[in-house]
C-alpha cells in the first residue's frame, strides 16, 4: 500500500492490521533482494512495535501522528543499539550508542523502522556505487543505477518496502534518486530537521530528507521531526520563523537551466511544457537570469570536500574506526588503518579537502569559494523577494547505467548541476516525479528559506 489515508482507513475499518502490514512490506524486502536495498532488516523488532500499536489500536488509545507509516532509514543515521557504517568498512560493526533526533521524534509519534538501507560511502556519490556493500539497482530497470547517495533509500519506496524512506542530502542525495527511481524526494531548509544522529560528510550542507510516493505522509513525517533540538546548535526554532502565505504562487525560472547543454530534450520538454501549464492555470512564471551557474559544481565540491576532509579526522581506527594496524608509531598507525577502511571515493575528496585548506592554496580555493556561495546566497535572496517558487529540473538526464560514471568522477560530480544549488544556499527543495514513458524523471521546486510547509501545498497541486 503507497497511501497513507489508505492504509489509515484500512485500519480504522479493521480490514488490516499493523503486524499484517509489516509483513506485507517484509514480502516486498524478501521479493526484491537482488536489488541489494537493505544492509540490514529489523524484521523481529518491526513486528514487535506492530503488535503493541495493534494493541493500542485495539483499546483506542492515543496513537501518535505518524501511525501507520513504516519507514526505513539510511546507513548514516544513528539508531541506538544498531549498527550503523555509512557504507564504509571504516565503520564495520559499529553500533550506535545514540538515536538520532530525527528519528527518535519518528519513533515517539508511532512510526516502525523496518531497516537499514545501503549508500554510497559516507553519502559520498550520485550512483549508489560507492558503497562497501556493493552497488544498489535501479527497480526501474535494474542496468542501471538509482543515483545516490541515498539511492537505496529510493528504491525501498519505489519496490514498495516501505512508505516512507529517511534520506540525507547534502548536495542532492535525496532529490536526484528521488527522479531517478519516480518518486518525491524532499531536502527541507537547513536545519529545520535536527543533524544530531546524522553522520556528518559536511556539516553546513547536510541535511536530513525523506522520500515517499505519498506526499500526506511524507508531510505528516516531515511536520513531526523538524524544529529545534538543543543537542544541534544549528536546528531552527520554528516558533520564531514567520509564516508567509501565497495564494497563488508566483514561479520563476532560469533561462541559463533550459538551454543547458546537458539537460536532455525529454526533462527540457517537460520543463517547457509545465511552465506554460502554469501560465495557462494563471500563475505568474518569470524567466530570471542567473549567471553563477558554472560556479555551482566547482564551489560545491570546494567547500564539501575541506568539511569532509575536517568530519572525518575522527575515524583513525583509535576513537572511532577499522582498526588493521598494530604500529606502536602514530603515523604508521593512522595511515594503515584509514588506507585500509576508507574507499577510493572518500580517499578522493580527503586529499581534494586537505589540498584546498592548505596554507598555500587556502585563500585561492576555500576562501574564494566562500565567496561565491555568499554571492549565490544574495542572489538567490533577491530572486525570492520576487518570486514564490524556483523551476528547475532534478537531474540533467534520466538514470546512467551501472559502471558508466564510476571511473569518471567529474562527469558524476557534474551532474550534480541542479541540486546542490539548495544545499549551498540552505533552501528547501522537493524533486516531483513526472509522466513518463520511458524511465522516470523528476522536476524540482525550490523556496525561500523555512517555506517548506507552503512548497509541500505547492507541491499538491504542481
Ligand atoms: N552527489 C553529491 C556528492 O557526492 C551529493 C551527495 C549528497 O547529497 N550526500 O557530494
Amino acid at each position: 500500500m503507497t497511501n497513507l489515508n489508505e492504509i489509515r482507513q484500512q485500519l480504522e475499518a479493521g480490514k488490516i492490521n499493523m503486524v499484517d502490514l509489516v509483513k506485507q512490506y517484509l514480502a516486498k524486502i524478501k521479493e526484491h533482494a537482488r536489488l541489494n536495498i537493505y544492509i540490514e532488516v529489523y524484521e523481529k523488532e518491526a513486528l514487535e512495535r506492530a503488535a503493541i500499536l495493534d494493541q493500542k489500536i485495539a483499546k483506542n488509545e492515543n496513537l501518535g501522528s505518524l501511525h501507520g507509516i513504516v519507514a526505513s532509514v539510511k546507513d548514516v543515521i544513528c539508531i541506538k543499539n544498531h549498527k550503523v557504517t555509512a557504507g564504509s568498512k571504516m565503520l564495520d560493526n559499529f553500533e550506535s550508542q545514540l538515536t538520532s533526533t530525527a528519528i527518535q521524534r519518528a519513533i515517539d509519534q508511532d512510526i516502525i523502522i523496518i531497516g537499514r538501507t545501503n549508500c554510497d560511502e559516507f553519502a559520498m556519490g550520485s550512483s549508489n556505487e560507492h558503497s562497501v556493500y556493493g552497488p544498489t539497482l535501479n527497480g526501474a530497470d535494474p542496468e542501471r543505477v538509482p543515483g545516490g547517495s541515498s539511492g537505496a533509500a529510493a528504491v525501498s519506496v519505489q519496490m514498495n518496502t516501505c512508505l516512507v524512506a529517511f534520506g540525507s542530502d547534502t548536495g542532492g542525495s535525496v532529490r536526484q534518486p528521488a527522479s531517478f527511481c519516480g518518486v518525491i524526494g524532499m531536502k527541507p531548509t537547513y536545519g529545520r530537521i535536527s543533524r544530531y544522529g546524522l553522520i556528518a560528510y559536511a556539516s553546513s550542507f547536510d541535511q536530513i530528507g525523506i522520500l515517499s510516493k505519498d506526499i500526506d505522509a511524507l508531510a505528516e513525517t516531515l511536520w513531526a521531526v523538524e524544529g529545534k533540538d538543543d543537542l544541534d546548535s544549528t536546528s531552527i526554532d520554528l516558533s520564531s520563523v514567520k509564516s508567509t502565505d501565497w495564494d497563488n504562487p508566483s514561479y520563476c525560472y532560469f533561462p541559463e537551466v533550459l538551454d543547458h547543454p546537458k539537460l536532455s530534450s525529454d526533462i527540457k520538454h517537460a520543463l517547457k511544457e509545465k511552465i506554460e501549464k502554469l501560465k495557462a492555470n494563471g500563475h505568474k512564471v518569470k524567466a530570471v537570469s542567473f549567471d553563477l551557474i558554472d560556479y555551482l559544481v566547482p564551489t560545491y565540491y570546494v567547500l564539501t570536500t575541506a568539511e569532509a576532509s575536517s568530519n572525518l579526522n575522527r575515524y583513525d581506527g583509535i576513537r572511532y574506526g577499522y582498526q588493521k594496524s598494530d604500529k606502536r608509531n602514530i603515523n604508521d598507525l593512522y595511515i594503515e588503518n584509514r588506507s585500509a577502511g576508507f574507499g577510493t571515493e572518500v580517499k578522493r575528496r580527503i586529499m581534494m579537502g586537505t589540498f584546498v585548506l592548505s596554507v598555500g592554496y587556502f585563500d585561492a580555493y576555500f576562501n574564494k569559494a566562500q565567496k561565491v556561495r555568499r554571492l549565490i546566497i544574495d542572489k538567490l535572496d533577491r530572486i525570492f523577494s520576487e518570486s514564490d517558487i524556483l523551476l528547475m529540473p532534478t537531474t540533467t538526464d534520466i538514470a546512467w547505467r551501472l559502471g558508466e560514471k564510476v571511473d569518471d568522477p567529474v562527469e558524476m560530480y557534474l551532474s550534480d548541476i541542479f541540486t546542490v544549488l539548495a544545499n549551498l544556499a540552505g533552501l528547501p527543495a522537493i524533486s516531483l516525479p513526472q509522466e513518463s514513458s520511458g524511465m522516470p524523471f523528476g522536476l524540482q521546486l525550490l523556496a525561500k528559506n523555512n517555506n517548506d510547509h507552503l512548497l509541500l501545498q505547492a507541491s499538491r497541486n504542481f
